[in-house]
C-alpha cells in the first residue's frame, strides 16, 4: 500500500459544482489538501488572496512558471492559472492527500509529469443543467456565461483521458462516491 499521499487531478466544467463537492470532501476527509491555484484573472467578489488563489500580475506569472515553480500551468478564458509546486510536494511526502481542482490541459500536464495521479473528472447530468448553474451563480457575465459554455462541450470530451468519472447529481452523493474511488487507490497494489 502506499505511504505517500495521493495526488489526485480534479477535473470538470466551469460551473459543474467542483468547489461544493470539493468543500463536502474536505469535510469529510481531514487527511486531504486543496492546493491553491496562481491566476491572473481578477478576484471575484468575496474571493481572498492565498486563500482560493493566488491572485498575481501577468509579469509575476511568467516569472514562477519561468523558474520551474509550476508544476504545471494554462491559459483558460483569457487567463492564466498554474499550481505551484512546493505545497504539493510537502504534503505529499507527509502523506497527506492532495487535490488539484485544475482544467483539463493542466490535467493532462500533470498526468504525463505524475503517471501516479489520480484522475478524477466531474461531468454535469446534463448541459441544460451546467447552463442553468452558471446563470444562477451571477458572477459572470452573458459573454463570458456563453464563452465557458463553448469550453465546457470540449471539456466534457476529455473526460475519457481521466482515470474516474462522475456525475454531479447531489453533492452529497459526488462527494462519498469520490471518497470511495480514493480509498479503493489506497488498496491497489503495486505492480512495479
Ligand atoms: P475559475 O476562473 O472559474 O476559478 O476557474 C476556471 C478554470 O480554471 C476551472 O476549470 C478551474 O478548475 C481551472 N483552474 C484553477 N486553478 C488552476 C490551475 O492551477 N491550473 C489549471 N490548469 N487550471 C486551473
Amino acid at each position: 500500500m502506499k505511504s505517500k499521499g495521493l495526488l489526485i487531478v480534479f477535473s470538470g466544467p466551469s460551473g459543474v459544482g467542483k468547489d461544493t463537492v470539493l468543500k463536502h470532501l474536505l469535510e469529510k476527509d481531514p487527511n486531504i489538501r486543496l492546493s491553491v491555484s496562481a491566476t491572473t484573472r481578477p478576484p471575484r467578489e468575496g474571493e481572498i488572496d492565498g486563500k482560493d488563489y493566488y491572485f498575481l500580475t501577468k509579469e509575476k506569472f511568467q516569472e514562477m512558471a519561468e523558474n520551474g515553480e509550476m508544476l504545471e500551468s494554462a491559459g483558460y478564458c483569457g487567463n492564466f492559472y498554474g499550481t505551484p509546486k512546493k505545497p504539493i510536494e510537502k504534503w505529499l511526502s507527509e502523506g497527506l492527500d492532495v487535490v488539484l481542482e485544475i482544467e483539463v490541459q493542466g490535467g493532462a500536464q500533470v498526468q504525463s509529469k505524475c503517471p501516479d495521479c489520480v484522475g478524477i473528472f466531474i461531468l454535469p447530468p446534463s448541459l441544460k443543467v451546467l447552463e442553468n448553474r452558471l446563470r444562477n451563480r451571477r458572477t459572470d457575465s452573458d459573454d463570458v456565461i456563453q464563452k465557458r459554455l463553448m469550453v465546457a462541450r470540449d471539456e466534457i470530451l476529455q473526460a475519457v483521458h481521466y482515470d474516474y468519472a462522475v456525475i454531479n447529481d447531489t453533492v452529497e452523493q459526488a462527494a462519498e462516491e469520490i471518497i470511495h474511488i480514493l480509498h479503493a487507490e489506497k488498496h491497489k497494489v503495486q505492480r512495479d
